[in-house]
């Protein structure tokens, strides 16, 4: 086969391209990260990273780790073991998170939701008010399961855990909704919320952090789940992260100076509107080629379906991972695949980060002609339905 011409489009729902100016911004030599002037670097990014997180009482603490490395310090930090904990099952990463729980002993319990919907917070709320003795001491939930492409109601699940009258903590994980769209830490109340690098933030894979509020830093001081390296106790001082157990991973913050630049220049709602209009026309485009016979978005509650990534379920009969290797190989349109249970069955678009109306469109484009090579049924005029949507915004 001839090697392929001009760019790549990398469409995978994280990690996600990664702007020229924040590449530049972290091809730099090293520094000392005692001195003074990485510590104000470092602890201006985690000021700023409080902004969007639009939290002003958490304690933002960074690792050098990707996501699971937060997801390891949220259960760490907070629990003892055989203490009970209540996972809202939205997919691959929600029962991942609740993996980690059970690997530090904890008992889980997985609220199970069907795998297309999102979250029913009367379920959640009818389990906690059963709960009269407070076994459960957290609810965790993940806002964009980035598996399926469903955001799940992290609001209306506060508004849940409160009228239950129930004290648990509640955790979220932010990694794909941070930075694409609406997050509101302290208006949620939000104990701790997990995020990572390399999705809305625009950065390399290897940078994930929390974000403790004060509720959640009082229990970190009576967990007894063994921890170091992500032992918060070990790295904050007067309610700001000092330092790190091991190196600084200090071009990550170069990184994430940048990243953060570019958002507060476009503004956080513009960035929001964006990523609302680009994933209106990915769907519009999808439901045309549903339209036919063809793929269609798995988020079957379309207001619940996700701004930073679409999954797209394939009709019976057809595989997902041979329409990627063709969108890949012949196109050059680099897809997320269906993970665990969704293998084969679904592709994911990754509509997130760093990304424009003609990058959306070409790589939609290349989709398509992928899922012609292979075959697949598909209704005319997905490409037309989405420029319709983006022309008339
Ligand atoms: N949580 C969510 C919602 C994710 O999408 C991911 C990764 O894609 C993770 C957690 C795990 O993060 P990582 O792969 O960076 O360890």
């Amino acid at each position: 086969m001839s090697p392929l011409r001009g760019w790549q489009f990398f469409m995978h729902p994280g990690p996600t391209n990664i702007p020229q100016r924040v590449l530049q911004a972290m091809a730099r030599p090293a520094v000392d990260f005692t001195g003074s002037a990485f510590v104000a670097l470092r602890d201006a990014c985690l000021e700023k990273l409080r902004r969007v997180l639009k939290t002003d009482n958490a304690v933002v603490v960074a690792y050098a780790a990707s996501g699971n490395g937060a997801w390891e310090a949220s259960i760490a930090n907070l629990f003892s073991p055989g203490e009970r904990v209540l996972v809202c099952e939205s997919g691959y990463f929600s029962r991942n998170w609740a993996a980690t729980a059970a690997a530090f002993g904890l008992e889980v319990e997985s609220l199970p939701t069907p795998e297309r919907d999102a979250l029913d917070v009367g379920l959640l709320g009818e389990r906690l008010a059963r709960d009269a003795q407070h076994a459960i001491k957290a609810v965790l939930l993940v806002h964009n399961e980035t598996s399926t492409g469903i955001r799940h109601p992290a609001a209306e699940a506060r508004a849940a855990i409160d009228a239950a009258g129930h004290p648990a903590l509640f955790l979220v994980d932010t990694i794909s909704s941070l930075a694409s769209y609406d997050f509101r830490m302290d208006e949620w109340r939000v104990d701790l919320a997990v995020g990572g690098a390399q999705k809305g933030l625009m950065l390399p894979p290897g940078m994930s952090f929390t974000a403790a509020n004060p509720k959640a830093v009082a229990a970190a001081q009576t967990a007894r789940s063994p921890r170091r390296y992500f032992d918060w106790r070990n790295m904050v001082k007067d309610g700001r992260q000092a330092s790190f157990v091991g190196t600084a991973p200090m071009h990550f913050f170069y990184g994430l100076e940048a990243a953060l630049a570019m958002l507060e220049e476009e503004g956080l709602e513009n960035v929001f509107a964006r990523h609302r209009r680009l994933a209106q026309a990915t769907r519009a485009c999808v439901d045309a080629w549903a339209a036919g016979g063809g793929p269609e978005v798995f988020a079957r509650q379309r207001a619940f379906a996700s701004d930073s990534l679409t999954a797209v379920l394939m009709p019976q009969g057809h595989d997902a991972d041979r329409v990627r290797e063709i969108a890949e190989t012949r196109y050059g349109v680099a897809l997320g695949r269906g993970l665990a249970t969704l293998q084969g069955r679904v592709f994911r678009i990754g509509h997130m980060g760093d990304l424009n109306e003609p990058m959306l469109l070409g790589a939609l484009a290349g989709v398509e002609l992928a899922l012609r090579d292979a075959g697949v049924p598909i209704g005319r005029g997905g490409l037309e339905a989405a420029q319709d949507l983006l022309a008339a915004h």
